[in-house]
């Protein structure tokens, strides 16, 4: 049986909050008051909200939830990595990951419960797509994380700043709509005010969800996983994005690059005797050369027995081809490596 749920509040954008508080007979202020509750104060409850009328908050009430994750499992490693698992509405679970980098943190996001595209290394992809996340389910993980960065600061961070990088459960460009209004809110004045290059969306490269996005005209950053530049084997480790051509999914990510500035990485996670031969260095090399990209190089984090990381030689010697070929690249260095960081493994091992 489908229950309709209200409309999440953190999924309003800013500027309609003044007609919905107006069409409740409320006088302009108020609107921005609410505002500041929801995004600068992060409020996840009708109490907190404590200088607004209690018809305006009784009126509210009857239209939305202020919050739709509840926290079920928080892990913290010794790196510093923290993994989260939350709980929606309807019974689902995701995760999100705190990351804390050396000024700031990074926050990685969910965008759908499990995932469409099938990628056979990951642990999301293996329940399928359940459904996509709302807006106000992806502007509340954000939330959530920095609400729990405040309460619980990691000591050496500067400030209190963080990126958020659309990376974890889902594809995001399979849910375009949806993420497309999170990224107003994050970077509304009014909202989290968030700068545009503090955010980057990270897809696995189908052509449908690029031209989408490039539709859009977001400023935000963009990642695409590439992960091997071998047609057949592409489409075997990614059957969905391999469809596409990577010539073709690359051009559009160029694309976005040029009218924004700003550099498109290429994620390349490297697996064991499976694409870290230097061969495949030399193809990707060919492939991104003179492109406005840079190469972010992922060692697999272990799921099961099929895939594993590469040896540090591999990872070291798959670099400096690319380095050869006037391509950077840089190692990024998995943290959680004590939790269950790789993204899908927390819910798949509690769904399980
Ligand atoms: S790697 Fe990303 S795109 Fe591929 S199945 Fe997992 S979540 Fe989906």
């Amino acid at each position: 049986m489908n229950i309709e749920l209200p409309p999440l509040l953190h999924g309003l954008a800013p500027d309609h909050l003044a007609d919905i508080v107006g069409g409740m007979g409320q006088p302009g202020y108020r609107a921005k008051q609410l505002a500041e509750w929801m995004y600068r104060h992060h409020a996840m409850d009708w109490g907190t909200m404590s200088n607004l009328p209690g018809t305006l908050l009784t009126s509210l009430a009857e239209r939305f939830d202020p919050c739709g994750l509840t926290l079920q499992e928080r892990q913290c490693s010794q790196d510093g990595t923290r993994k989260y698992l939350f709980e929606l509405r309807d019974g689902q679970s995701i995760e999100s990951v705190m990351i804390p980098m050396e000024q700031h943190a990074t926050f990685c996001v969910s965008s759908q419960v499990g995932c469409a595209m099938a990628c056979s290394f990951c642990a999301t992809a293996r329940g399928g797509l359940v459904r996509q996340l709302s807006r106000g389910e992806i502007v509340e993980q954000v939330q959530l994380l920095a609400l729990d960065l405040m309460a619980d600061p990691v000591e050496e961070l500067g400030d209190r700043a963080f990126n958020v990088v659309f990376m974890g459960m889902g594809e995001p460009l399979d849910n375009v709509d949806e993420v497309a209004g999170a990224l107003k809110i994050l970077t509304h004045t009014d909202g989290l005010a968030m700068s545009p290059r503090r955010i980057t969306i990270s897809t696995s490269g189908h052509a449908e969800g690029l031209r989408a996005f490039l539709d859009l005209r977001l400023p935000v950053g963009l990642t695409v996983s590439v992960n091997t530049t071998d047609p057949d084997k592409r489409k075997r480790l990614m059957p969905i994005p391999g469809r596409t051509p990577l010539s073709e999914s690359l051009d559009l990510a160029e694309m976005h690059a040029r009218r924004i500035r700003r550099t498109v990485t290429v994620a390349y996670v490297v697996i064991d005797g499976w694409n870290d031969h230097p061969d495949e260095a030399t193809a990707l090399a060919t492939l991104v050369a003179r492109r406005p990209f840079k190469v972010n190089l992922i060692p697999m984090n272990r799921i099961d027995d099929r895939f594993g990381p590469p040896s540090a030689d591999a990872l070291l010697i798959f670099q400096k081809v690319l380095a050869d070929h006037d391509v950077r690249a840089t190692i990024r260095i998995s943290g959680g490596d004590d939790i269950d960081a790789a993204c899908g493994q927390l819910r798949r091992r509690r769904t399980s």
